[in-house]
């Protein structure tokens, strides 16, 4: 195992008498009832983690806390989760985290949509992103959320004008890009100086004193994002420094109190190399810096909540051996997970049923998409299996179905929610007409 502390708490898939299950559910009758390939999500282990971010990262001892859990809606708060849309926005988990008292991190109109549709108070919502539309702009305004995260100069007098034609005033945190250097993948590091977000901490004080200038924008908070799978709690620590640095600055020259500092999400989870972020020890240093500065801490944690609570289950349709290589070819591939290929993404691989399995052997998990580079897991050790077995692609449950694809005309999968004993199916199987849907020939 390398970097990062073993994730300490239960994990989401156990073995009963060799065989996987989801709370009380075997992947074997889960797939059975709903094919291949199918999501399965575990609820109360998404639960489970929005309660221990709660926890790590609730207001050091000594501040004023109101007690996190029964917090009045509209009440300040010291510490707001933001579940970030993207990692997985299925319905079902999105009302799960609603209820449970999170806030949602968007980026887009169509999350903007999903998140009021969950349930979501728009009073908890903060929109990010470096390409916001004009129209999405309008509806964020409308509905009433609580900030824009924005990401450039023009961005900023594009909101502006929204604001002042709708004759409402725009509350704005800026996402400063602090220049710090995560070490995660490229397509994952997004706080170095040369990534498209945010601005730096100069440039963002003068947006901050043009919000201050213009009746139509309100200064809220101050943001980051640095990037994803993070294992370390040093560049969020430097990310925070800078962040606070600026919020010092805007209230010495500007006399604005930003109530609330943003540090992102990126949290790291456990995989097939690495081990999980210590959210225990960073909630500790950050709470620390925030102690007696009257600000809300706001994260946005999308992987660390319902990465390991969903497993993507296939089902073996043949071996191959080829040169000095054996595939095992599955019925999913990257179009229903493309991290593998995509991220470099390191997915624990393993057989639904550990009975009877045959003698491992290096292999390469592909899919059959017509795509060299459609893989699940390259070079792993696994039991070979036999044509019809059940795999289980663990650590699935954020951006998996979410960057699933149709391409080579396949229906995306179907998804099932496990929760309280439970079993639900909360998205059905893509069929063929959905393929053709739409389109005018
Ligand atoms: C994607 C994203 C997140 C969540 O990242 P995770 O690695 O899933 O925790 C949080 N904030 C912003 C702005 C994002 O774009």
């Amino acid at each position: 195992m390398g970097k990062g502390v073993l994730n300490p708490a239960r994990p989401s898939f156990l073995r009963v008498g060799g065989v996987l299950h989801c709370g009380a559910h075997s992947l074997d009758d889960l797939a059975e009832r709903h094919g291949t390939p199918l999501y399965v999500y575990d609820a109360d282990r998404a639960l489970e983690r929005f309660r221990t971010l709660r926890e790590a990262f609730a207001p050091a001892a000594g501040a004023p806390s109101p007690a996190l859990t029964d917090t009045p809606l509209h009440a300040p708060r010291r510490l707001l989760v933001a579940y970030s849309v993207k990692a997985n926005p299925n319905l079902a988990l999105l009302r799960l985290f609603a209820r449970a008292g999170a806030g949602a991190d968007i980026v887009s109109g169509g999350e903007l949509y999903c998140a009021l549709h969950a349930g979501f108070p728009p009073g908890r919502i903060v929109f990010a992103g470096v390409g916001k539309t004009t129209g999405e702009m309008r509806d964020g305004l409308r509905s009433g959320i609580r900030a824009f995260h924005v990401e450039s100069a023009q961005e900023l007098e594009a909101l502006a004008r929204v604001a002042a034609e709708l004759g409402r005033e725009a509350p704005v945190a800026i996402r400063v890009n602090p220049d710090v250097q995560s070490p995660t993948h490229e397509f994952t590091r997004t706080g170095h100086a040369a990534a498209k977000f945010g601005v730096p901490p100069d440039e963002a004080f003068e947006l901050y004193r043009r919000v201050a200038e213009h009746g139509n924008l309100r200064a809220a908070g101050v943001d980051v994002h640095i990037g994803s799978q993070l294992r370390e709690g040093g560049p969020f620590l430097r990310a925070l420094d800078v962040m606070l640095e600026v919020a010092g600055r805007v209230r010495r020259e500007l006399g604005i109190a930003l109530t609330y500092a943003d540090l992102g999400g990126g949290f790291g989870i456990q995989d097939a190399e690495a081990g999980e972020l210590d959210v225990h020890a960073l909630g500790r240093d950050v709470t620390a810096r925030l102690q007696g500065r009257g600000m809300e801490l706001i994260i946005e944690p999308g992987r660390f909540l319902v990465g390991d609570a969903g497993a993507l289950v296939t089902r073996v349709l043949y071996l191959k051996r080829s040169g000095p290589k054996t595939f095992v070819v599955t019925d999913a591939g990257m179009t229903e997970l493309i991290r593998p290929s995509h991220y470099g993404g390191v997915h624990e691989v393993s057989p639904v049923n550990e009975n009877g399995q045959g003698d491992a052997e290096v292999v390469d998990v592909v899919g059959p998409v017509c795509e060299q580079g459609d893989f699940l897991a390259r070079d792993r050790l696994l039991p070979v299996p036999s044509p019809g077995a059940l795999l289980c692609v663990h650590q699935a449950g954020a951006y998996g179905f979410t960057m699933a694809s149709n391409y080579n005309s396949r229906p995306r999968p179907a998804e099932v929610l496990v929760h309280g004993g439970r079993a639900t199916l909360v998205r059905r199987r893509e069929r063929y007409s959905d393929l053709v849907r739409g389109q005018f020939p």
